[in-house]
């Protein structure tokens, strides 16, 4: 099975909430006006979580909604972009 990696970058996010309507039991709205990649590792100024390819076509989704390109999707072996 392919696995995935999702990174959020919190300092380009600008709180827009277009991931959280998109995919809602998958973000959370927080109090710094900034989404939060829900069940992620917090990695300096990222929220890093892994999934795999049940979760893939709505964190495609939630990424072509970002207007500010802060979420992206990796192959976690290979570390190539996929979205
Ligand atoms: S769509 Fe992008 S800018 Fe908007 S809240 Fe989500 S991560 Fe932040």
């Amino acid at each position: 099975m392919v696995t995935y990696k999702i990174i959020q970058d919190i300092d380009t996010c600008i709180g827009c909430g277009a991931c959280a309507v998109i995919t809602t039991d998958k973000w959370e709205m927080t109090d710094e006006g900034k989404a939060k990649l829900l069940n992620s590792e917090k990695i300096k100024e990222t929220y890093e979580k892994t999934f795999d390819d049940s979760d893939l076509e709505e964190y495609r989704e939630a990424v072509d909604s970002c207007p500010v390109e802060a979420l992206k999707i990796v192959d976690k072996e290979t570390g190539e972009k996929i979205e």
